[in-house]
């Protein structure tokens, strides 16, 4: 308190914010912000992902940053917080599109980032192919061939295990708090929203542990499969979203699925909640529905996707709530990785990968044990996450002094 430590990292370090202009296919010349949050870097160089929705401003980033310097705190490798973006909306943009906007944006944010200064990756609307044309723009004007991104393509430095990471990390983590209570995920009922990259990879790997996961959402509605997904109907719709089709098609092919239009999945009983759209796309009506459905557990596998007021109802109704700075750590602890194995110019195997990411979610999942008891059932995973991301990073803080 008497060095105003809160106060310092409530600040982020720096905030740039810049033009981004970008012709589109018709010849029509477009203007969009971009952002760079660079939050705060006691404990390594700026550290997280590159959103571009039509959503994003300044104060979406800033949370985002802010949230991220404790996750990356809490997976125990050197990384400090950072968050980007813009408000560019993919949706609809044909491929030449995308690249024109993303060597555009990367001509700007090239001269804040670097691979011992701030290393971005991707998030909400920028997967490999986004960052396969940032990292190619970045290598053309500075001429230099460094990890200055993460989420990279395997030809030119990705680290395999990195496109599963945030999901399969979500489930591992979900496995060390009900082995904490002496169960396991054979059995369980799983409501996951969202259909991107995080809910589909932790679709694939809570059925791979005997979980029924009974449904996937996107902005149209949700998918409901009574008797849970089968893993190649996640592989169909891997392959329908990433032709940036809507999750509705699925049920035209397939049997037993239904799509509820314009609903959240949190109608739909559970054992296990796993929300993995977007930020607060939980609120305390949904808490409300789960907990009436007898919901045990719920993990955030997007950021911060429960309102407070949702955290507040789960805690009292004595469900297990796994808070995203933890939960959803393992993409950015891949993440991290993949910056060592591009300064050691060595690619690690898969099996090898899968095992450090599993025993990262396990050592988060320690840390905030460490600081969840309250000597109430249930551990308070908020807490302990709160407590053991902020203490490393506030300990850093305290060494360098006022500064
Ligand atoms: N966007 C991801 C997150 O929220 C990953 C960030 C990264 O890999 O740098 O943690």
């Amino acid at each position: 308190h008497s060095a105003q430590i809160l106060r310092r990292i409530a600040e982020p370090d720096r905030v740039v914010s810049f033009r981004v202009c970008w012709e589109d296919d018709k010849g029509n010349v477009r203007v969009q912000r971009g952002y760079r949050v660079q939050n705060n870097n006691a404990i390594g160089p700026y550290k997280g992902g590159l959103r571009f929705h039509k959503s994003v401003n300044e104060s979406i980033l800033k949370f985002l940053a802010f949230e991220q310097t404790f996750k990356n705190s809490l997976t125990g490798l050197p990384m400090g917080g950072g968050k980007g973006g813009s408000d560019f909306n993919p949706k609809g943009k044909s491929d030449n599109e995308i690249m024109r906007f993303c060597q555009s944006f990367m001509t700007e944010l090239y001269r804040h980032v670097g691979e011992d200064t701030d290393i971005p990756a991707g998030d909400i609307g920028v997967g490999p192919r986004e960052i396969g044309y940032m990292f190619g723009q970045y290598k053309r004007i500075t001429n230099r061939y460094v990890g200055v991104l993460t989420g990279k393509g395997l030809e030119y430095g990705g680290s395999l295990v990195r496109t599963e990471a945030t999901g399969y990390g979500l489930v591992y983590f979900v496995e060390n708090m009900l082995k904490h209570q002496s169960e396991d995920l054979e059995g369980k009922t799983v409501c996951i929203s969202g259909a991107g990259n995080v809910a589909l990879h932790a679709a694939e790997k809570a059925i791979e542990l005997g979980a029924k996961v009974v449904s996937l959402s996107d902005s149209k509605g949700t998918l409901q499969a009574s008797d849970g997904f089968e893993q190649d109907i996640i592989d169909a719709i891997k392959s329908l979203k990433s032709e940036g089709k809507a999750l509705s098609e699925a049920c035209e092919s397939v049997n037993g699925l239904k799509f509820h239009k314009d609903q959240t999945p949190w109608q739909i009983a559970c054992d296990i909640a796993l929300p993995c759209a977007t930020q607060n796309e939980l609120n305390e009506d949904d808490a409300a529905a789960l907990i009436k459905n007898k919901v045990r557990l719920v993990a955030e596998g997007a950021n911060m996707p429960c309102a407070q007021s949702a955290v507040d109802a789960f805690r009292e109704a004595g469900v297990l709530f796994g808070p995203a700075k933890a939960a959803n750590a393992g993409g950015v602890a891949v993440s991290g990785l993949e910056i060592s194995q591009n300064r050691s110019r060595i690619s690690k195997p898969a099996d090898e990968l899968h095992q450090m990411l599993r025993d990262i979610m396990s050592d988060i999942h320690e840390r905030c044990l460490e600081y969840a008891d309250t000597g109430e059932d249930a551990p308070d995973y908020a807490r302990g996450a709160n407590i053991a991301g902020f203490k490393k990073v506030a300990d850093a803080m305290l060494a360098f002094g006022v500064v």
